[in-house]
């Protein structure tokens, strides 16, 4: 062989030992190149129509003007916008790249220890400095709001996941931040009332005495533990009082789940990345917006035939898709917000205080009821010690001990994997792994102490909250 065919021969060989390596890889940490980051939100309004907001009064669709003392109107633009693909703008890819783009795994210990065929994923937003997916929207609202020249925000929170979402959000640009924290949460759950505090919000108690409804509230029940109803009441009141406030939501509205998008189109890019396409895409529920950010960006293969299902967890104590009804409905307790199209318990519906808090709402965000009520998801719902279990073989398995809401998306694909074992399909199962659990260590402890209880909300008593709808 002369010294130029030897040449060849060397790279080829070298080409093909490097090709057969990567072929034979086991991938189990997928990371994307920070400058792949995906520089659009995917808008599911340009492939589904959702049906629009109502005003209660008149049962006509919203007119987004009489929205505007509430929302900037770019976040409304982008509410009732059809347009497939939106700009992320630079200064908010900016701060996403504290954490994003985030890893995809492959829980490669969990599927041994099932002894299932299947190939689990899961997508970690645990990464994120508040240690959930919500600064995916949280960052976006508050950058918009800024560049309209609000000066501070309101929302509420219930056991502090979106609040702190938002209090890191608002202090990147300049915003001050008025959190309505559940009273009872705030005496009982300091950690994230800290957290919040330590970036810059002001943290208050609800019912507070800072407005007339909560004025109200605490004159009728002095000793009222608060409500997330009573604390949403009192964030949007202080927003239409003061013209440089608007009051901003962290899940539900079209475009909450438009921005987190970003997680499904990152999941897209990282399994194009090792040659692998997702059979089954699982997501835990409370409004809708990690699961839908997860696989909104699957759906236009779905549409044009390909064979994925997309499966929705959420708690037997809290099942509105699974036993709600679609109907127009409240967003809020206190009948302050306009009707939307939703699987609904309700809005007097109460849900028991069950650990997965950000789990406990009555509705669902509108866009991902109208593909669960057109047969595109299929949704299941569990009892919390099953889920905790769930949770417990993932952090002996894989390591991350997870939020109790993100551990509904875990046990859903853990039954997903032990379906494919007993049927021998070598399926490719991926779940949206929506945040860490280290603020909820006192629900672990009640799981491992055996003394967590699973309650499944009578049937009747959902009856009963759903009769209230029309009178
Ligand atoms: C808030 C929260 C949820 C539920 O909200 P969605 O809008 O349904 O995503 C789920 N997981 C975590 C970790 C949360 O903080």
């Amino acid at each position: 062989m002369n010294k130029v065919n030897h040449f060849y021969f060397s790279i080829a060989n070298l080409y093909f030992k490097i090709h057969l390596r990567a072929s034979t890889f086991m991938h189990r940490k997928i990371m994307l190149p920070e400058d792949e980051m995906p520089d659009k939100w995917y808008n599911i309004q340009a492939d589904i129509p959702v049906p629009p907001p109502l005003n209660p009064a008149t049962r006509e669709p919203m007119d987004a003007r009489d929205m505007e003392p509430i929302f900037p109107k770019e976040l409304l633009r982008q509410e009732m916008s059809t347009q497939r693909w939106i700009e992320i703008p630079e200064e908010v890819r900016e701060i996403y790249s504290i954490w994003r783009p985030t890893p995809l795994y492959r829980a490669v210990n969990l599927e041994k220890f099932l002894k299932t065929p299947a190939k689990i994923y899961y997508k970690w937003e645990g990464v994120s400095p508040p240690g959930s997916h919500k600064p995916n929207t949280s960052v976006a609202q508050a950058y918009y709001n800024a560049k309209e020249g609000v000066e501070r925000l309101t929302t509420e929170t219930g056991a502090g996941q979106w609040g702190s979402a938002l209090a890191f959000a608002c202090h990147f640009f300049g915003l001050d931040c008025t959190v309505y924290m559940v009273k009872c949460s705030y005496e009982q759950k300091p950690y994230r009332r800290i957290l919040m505090q330590t970036w810059g919000a002001e943290v208050i108690p609800s019912p507070s005495d800072r407005t007339d409804f909560g004025k109200k509230v605490r004159e009728k029940d002095p000793d009222t533990p608060g409500s997330l109803g009573i604390a949403i009441s009192e964030a949007i009141e202080d927003a239409v009082r003061h013209d440089d406030t608007k009051y901003s939501l962290g899940s539900v509205l079209n475009h909450v789940l438009l921005h987190q998008t970003i997680i499904g189109l990152e999941m897209k890019k990282q399994f194009e990345m090792i040659g692998e396409e997702p059979d089954i895409i699982c997501g835990c529920v409370g409004g809708g917006s990690n699961f839908s950010g997860g696989f909104f960006p699957f759906v236009p293969d779905k549409l044009k035939g390909k064979d994925i299902e997309f499966i929705a967890a959420e708690p037997k104590a809290c099942p509105s898709l699974t036993k709600g009804v679609y109907t127009y409905d409240f967003g809020d307790t206190a009948k302050q917000t306009p009707l939307l199209k939703m699987y609904t318990l309700g809005h007097s519906f109460v849900p028991p205080a069950i650990h997965a808090g950000g789990l406990r709402y009555h509705g669902d965000a509108p866009a991902l009821c109208k593909l669960v009520n057109d047969g595109l998801v299929r949704s299941v719902a569990y009892h919390q010690t099953g889920v905790f279990e769930a949770a417990r073989i993932f952090a002996q398995t894989e390591g991350f001990v997870v939020a109790p809401e993100s551990a509904h998306a875990v046990k859903a694909a853990i039954e997903e994997a032990l379906k494919c074992k007993e049927k021998g399909e070598e399926k490719v199962i991926c779940f949206v792994n929506s945040g860490h659990g280290h603020f909820d260590l006192s629900a672990y402890d009640a799981f491992n102490r055996g003394e967590l209880k699973d309650y499944e909300y009578p049937d009747e008593l959902i009856r009963k909250a759903i009769e209230e709808l029309d009178t």
